[in-house]
């Protein structure tokens, strides 16, 4: 049985801009009049109070509203499919990477696949659901530049809510025009090409992103031929956080590509050593991938530094370092 067709005029008019309502609908939907306008119309907040017996939204046709945001989705899906950096995880890691890289290159084109539909990773709350969010100095430079308020206690910061820190940075990172932000989708794999080396014939690096709506990731087991979307990219951050169903994405694919020979696995926590490894080995480790945040502990073989987000923060801030300082030779290796 084919599905039913909906057979109307349509009140919908192009209007060389894109799409516009029919004159003759916008009036029959436009409010009434009153002493003070159409409440509809009004400027400012302080011209719609007391004025709530005449308001009324603008009109809209329900299918303005698909298309307003599927041809913006498509488009982006159109103009990432070629990124120059891929950002896989938005979490603190990732997110204080993209936050650099869009402040310090707004020619890249910066996508941010995020498997949540929340961005923001584990840094809503500090240890065991606490509020305030922790900082060991120098980290509080980060906040500075992000204008983010925190206590000062001596050698460490305090942010009063985990969530503060990262609504700020999310919006910062959101209103960069060069990044976009792809949540609830998942990187599946890697894509990869030969780049044999005297010491690993088998060598690639890395080329970009294997991508599908996280939903459907999750049910590769019990639907069948659910086939990925890609993005080609000369170079992916990833920052997927600690081991887990979605976690240590990147590195896990990579052992089983033997393109890494283990996993370090996380070690106990050390708060005291912990954070400054985090930071100093974040880096690229397969041409065309670097590794940061508690995804790289993995890797590492690092100890955890329990809730003290300076490491994250600053892995992105070395992430993104790390990869301006490769990127133009990542960019001439991918041509193909
Ligand atoms: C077992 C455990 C131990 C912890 N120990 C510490 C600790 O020692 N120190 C500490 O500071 N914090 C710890 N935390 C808390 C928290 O994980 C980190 O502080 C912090 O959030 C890590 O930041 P991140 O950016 O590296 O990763 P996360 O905040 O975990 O962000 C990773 C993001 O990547 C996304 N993602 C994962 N896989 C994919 C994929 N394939 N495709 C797309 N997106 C993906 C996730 O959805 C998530 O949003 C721990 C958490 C757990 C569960």
């Amino acid at each position: 049985m084919s599905p039913p067709a909906a057979i109307h005029e349509s009140p919908i008019t192009s209007n060389g801009n894109g799409l516009a309502f029919k004159k003759d609908l916008a009036v029959k939907h436009a409010a009434p009049a009153n002493g003070n306008g159409n409440a509809n119309q009004a400027k400012t907040l302080a011209e719609l109070e007391n004025n709530w017996e005449s308001f009324t939204f603008s009109p809209i046709r329900e299918s303005q509203v698909s298309r307003a945001m599927t041809r913006r989705y498509f488009a982006d899906l159109d103009t990432y499919a070629e990124s120059d950096i891929v950002i896989i995880g938005a979490g603190s890691c990732g997110l204080s990477t993209a936050y650099m890289l869009g402040t310090a290159r707004p020619d890249l084109r910066i996508a941010i696949i995020e498997a949540g539909v929340a961005p923001g990773g584990g840094a809503w709350l500090g240890g065991q659901l606490f509020s305030a969010m922790v900082m060991r100095k120098p980290a509080d430079v980060f906040l500075t530049s992000l204008s983010i308020p925190y206590e000062d206690e001596g050698d460490f910061v305090v942010v009063k809510h985990a969530a503060l820190f990262t609504s700020t940075l999310l919006s910062k990172v959101l209103a960069f025009p060069n990044v976009k932000l792809f949540n609830a989708t998942t990187v599946e794999d890697l894509i990869t090409r030969p780049a044999p080396t005297a010491e690993n014939p088998d060598a690639v690096r890395i080329a970009g992103v294997v991508t599908n709506w996280t939903l459907v990731s999750m049910h590769h087991d019990d639907q069948s031929c659910m086939d990925p979307n890609t993005i080609n990219a000369p170079l992916v951050i990833s920052t997927t956080g600690h081991d887990g169903p979605f976690g240590a994405f990147s590195v896990k694919r990579l052992v089983q590509m033997q393109q890494l020979e283990k996993l370090g696995g996380m070690r106990g926590l050390d708060m005291a050593t912990a954070e400054d490894a985090i930071v100093k080995q974040t880096r690229e480790v397969v041409k065309g991938l670097i590794v940061g945040g508690m995804e790289l502990s993995e890797v590492d073989g690092a100890n955890r530094m329990g809730p003290t987000f300076g490491a994250m923060a600053l892995s992105g801030v070395k992430a993104a370092e790390e990869a301006l300082s490769v990127w133009e030779e990542r960019r001439k290796e991918n041509v193909e």
